[in-house]
């Protein structure tokens, strides 16, 4: 077949122009073209797509909710927790007061004030968290530190925790700039024993410095795709300056610190009048940055972590109200799929109290209440939709009836 040649010129396949009557003509994969001016419009567009998703964070402070109307949603979600809720309140107002600032003369820089949450696991650090974020006006992710380390050597570089954040964002880097990141299981970077290791200490020292460097603000490389870095990922330069950091942990064993200190104190004191009478049922009440250098956070960490609040154990009075209290407390949730059923659901209080003493019995804590409920109520849920009721009342005597067989699960 002979070879066709065509004397066409080439032409720009959005406006159809011809090369000669354009100043550049980009040639793309299969024949196609684009001008200079249609490369131009293509690239406004597309800053207009940006601008238009970081307007969805606008900042108004008139129409911000203030520290009280923030703690006062935290209460429909989350049981107890006081101190915590008035803190995160008041860090998520100042933030936006932060971010609204306005340059001026006397230039007063309101610095940012990272917060570290410490409370035993399943307790509502994670809940608080995720609640909050509901109501923001700014980004908001969470992410865990425990990724860092996980597999020695190869966990992920300090960097990618701020992945997350500019997804959540679509890549809009100016709006991740003004985001807040949680912090998970913080304690899971902390310098195993005092001694700062002469070995390659790769869970603790050199993460920290590695998150140091997040939480005190610069400009870091971010993989765009999280994970470590690949020399062929192109990076994303993220200011953290104007991010906020919340982070929580567990820090199993802090109280022994806490304890050794108080006792030091104590001795001091001992003689005095000023001292305190120590609550040793709740330690965690009178933590302290010094505590947290004990557990092993570096003290430049500490340093930019100058919020430290506490969470309460929970005892069985707020076991109790986990259940039925909460906007989408586990029995309200319950309750709704019978309703769909027309089935009205209802559970006695002894039968609540012998859920919570079990979740107490078997140190579950709150997490362990929808695991238990759940063993309660399978057989309801696949006999009462096939039976003509209208009304179903849990007794204490049902939820210990169903939940031998789940005491047997759980001991074999
Ligand atoms: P952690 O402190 O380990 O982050 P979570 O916030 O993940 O604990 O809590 C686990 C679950 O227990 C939550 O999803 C929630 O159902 C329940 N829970 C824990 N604490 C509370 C609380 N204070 N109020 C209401 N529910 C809670």
């Amino acid at each position: 077949m002979p070879r066709t040649h065509s004397n066409k010129e080439d032409q720009c396949s959005f406006c159809g122009r011809p090369r000669s009557a354009v100043k550049v003509l980009f040639s793309g994969a299969d024949g196609s073209f684009i001008c200079d001016e249609c490369a131009e419009r293509a690239h406004e567009i597309v800053e207009e797509q940006f601008h238009a998703a970081s307007t969805q964070y606008d900042l108004d402070l008139n129409k911000l909710p203030k520290p009280k109307e923030i703690k006062s949603f935290l209460d429909q979600y989350v049981i107890g927790q006081d101190e915590v809720k008035r803190q995160l309140s008041v860090a998520v107002y100042n933030h936006y007061k932060r971010l609204l600032q306005k340059k001026t003369d006397d230039d007063v820089e309101i610095e940012k004030s990272n917060i570290i949450l410490v409370g035993p696991t399943g307790t509502g650090k994670t809940l608080l968290a995720r609640t909050i974020a509901k109501q923001l006006h700014v980004p908001f992710t969470i992410v865990d530190a425990t990724v860092l380390t996980q597999a020695g050597y190869v966990g992920e570089d300090i960097e990618s925790l701020l992945t997350r954040l500019l997804q959540e964002t679509d890549y809009d880097v100016k709006a991740a700039e003004k985001g807040i990141v949680f912090i998970d299981e913080i304690d899971k970077i902390a310098r195993k024993g005092d001694n700062p290791s002469i070995t390659r200490d790769v869970s603790g020292e050199g993460v920290q410095q590695g998150l140091l460097k997040l939480l005190e603000g610069s400009v870091v490389n971010v993989p765009p795709q999280g994970g470590r870095k690949h020399p062929e990922q192109r990076m994303i330069p993220v200011n953290t300056q104007n991010i906020l950091f919340i982070c929580g942990g567990a820090f199993d064993g802090i109280e022994r610190k806490i304890a050794a200190r108080l006792n030091t104190q104590t001795v001091g004191y001992a003689s005095g009048k000023n001292t305190r009478r120590v609550d040793r049922g709740n330690l965690l009440q009178y933590v302290a940055p010094q505590d947290l250098k004990s557990f092993g956070l570096i003290p430049e960490i500490i340093g930019r972590l100058p919020i430290i609040t506490h969470l309460d154990p929970l005892d069985k009075a707020a076991l109790r109200r986990i259940l039925t209290e909460p906007r989408n407390a586990i029995v309200k949730q319950y309750q709704k799929l019978f309703e769909m059923d027309r089935v009205q659901l209802e559970f006695a209080d002894d039968a609540l109290d012998a859920i919570v003493d079990k979740a107490v019995e078997y140190k579950l804590g709150a997490r362990g209440l929808r695991s238990l409920a759940e063993a309660v109520m399978a057989d309801y849920m696949f006999e009462i939709p096939s039976q003509p009721v209208d009304k179903v009342v849990i007794t204490a005597q049902d939820v210990l009836t169903h939940l031998d067989r789940f005491e047997k699960t759980v001991i074999d």
